[in-house]
């Protein structure tokens, strides 16, 4: 399929900023941006999204300069997604701010981080970092004076919250809505969905080998690796060995990414969604993977998952990770006054309004905020008894 790269008028089911279903306060229209170009802005200027740069992706911030943080991955996120949203005529500026915020929740030492806030938040109502993405752009961040967050736009929101378990979205009103009737959200905030797998899958393995706990022999064992490293090896037979990784990976990016076009443009043109309402009624998202590169995308992540995620190296960095997270959580919980002035003055407010699980809740914010040398230092200058400040 032919597509023009210069943007052309939106199709009917992109979200048209004109249709927004608003922010939660009412805000006079922008002069010369659009609703999201607006979202956008102000996710780039929080605070939130500058420490993306000092948050895991999979290796942690010290382990290596170039291995990929939660900011490098945000970005990779976002330009998939840009491409895609363009070639298939959706809302560029809304895909361009879900991905810029999908991430901003995110704890310290990525999954692990996440893992053991969880575990401490069990009895306390539990830690998603989709939530707490939410939770960030609609509350923590205080820069604005006439409201707290960033009031972000309906459909901004709502692709930030991919996931949701059914007892929060019962708490989330509007935006809660469809993770208990089961219908879908807007073109962009699928495709947003979708650009972070295939954003992680590929950059994963791009690190996995720099770090040499993944091998090019064992990704050749795979349908779409074993497929990309034959093209490659084919086309350039005498390619460097880390010229023939970066290749094959950015032929593993192009290969998704027009098959994520080829596949929804035909399940759009079949569907004929008259508006982004009607996208949202559908029985099943419409930007998707065909079946045959979803099998290859899944046999990929299961190979991430085991050889990756698990290998022992990555294994004992997260399991120090989550002591360390678990051990912040515990002793501020301990003692709110051992947190800076503003967090404990935060967590006693919502320790008034709903008891423990609003102090718990205090104290995850401010562990999930920290980037990951914060969190180490903050654990050092807790635990050791030399360290004065
Ligand atoms: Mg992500």
């Amino acid at each position: 399929m032919a597509v023009s790269s210069t943007p052309r008028p939106l199709a009917p089911y992109a979200q048209d900023p004109r249709h927004s279903r608003g922010r939660q306060r009412p805000e006079p229209a922008p002069t010369w941006r659009s609703e999201f170009q607006r979202d956008r802005d102000r996710i780039i200027h929080s605070s939130a999204f500058r420490r993306l740069e000092y948050k895991t992706q999979v290796f942690v911030n010290h382990e290596g300069d170039l291995f990929r943080t939660r900011l490098t991955h945000t970005l990779e996120v976002c330009q998939i997604a840009r491409t895609i949203a363009r070639a298939l005529d959706l809302n560029e500026d809304l895909t361009e701010a879900i991905t810029l915020a999908h991430d901003l929740g995110h704890t310290p030492f990525g999954h692990a981080g996440q893992e053991a806030l969880n575990r401490s938040m069990k009895e306390y109502g539990g830690f998603e970092h989709n939530l707490q993405s939410l939770r960030v752009v609609d509350d923590l961040e205080q820069r604005y004076a006439e409201f707290d967050g960033l009031n972000l736009c309906f459909e901004t929101r709502e692709g930030i919250l991919k996931h949701c378990s059914a007892a929060n979205a019962r708490e989330l009103g509007d935006l809660g809505k469809r993770f208990l009737d089961r219908t879908q959200p807007g073109l962009e905030a699928q495709l947003a969905n979708l650009a972070d797998e295939l954003a992680y899958n590929s950059h994963d393995v791009d690190d996995g080998l720099r770090a040499g706990l993944i091998t090019v022999d064992q990704l050749e064992a795979l349908g779409l690796m074993g497929r990309l490293f034959a093209q490659v090896r084919a086309a350039h037979p005498n390619l460097p060995h880390r010229r023939m990784i970066y290749e094959t990976v950015r032929h593993m990016i192009g290969e998704q990414v027009a098959d994520v076009i080829r596949t929804s443009a035909a399940l759009l043109a079949d569907a004929a969604p008259a508006d982004s309402d009607a996208v949202r009624r559908q029985p099943q998202p419409l930007i998707r993977f065909s079946e045959a590169m979803q099998a290859e995308h899944v046999e990929l992540k299961r190979f991430l998952f085991k050889r990756l995620y698990r290998h022992h190296r990555v294994y004992r960095m997260a399991e120090k990770a989550q002591r360390t997270v678990a051990a912040l959580f515990r002793a501020f919980m301990d003692d709110i006054a051992l947190m800076p002035p503003q967090q404990h003055e935060q967590a006693r407010r919502l320790e008034q309004e709903r008891g423990q699980a609003g102090r718990a809740r205090g104290v995850a914010d401010y562990i999930a905020g920290m980037t990951d040398r914060y969190a180490i230092d903050e654990h050092e200058r807790l635990f050791n008894p030399r360290r004065l400040t």
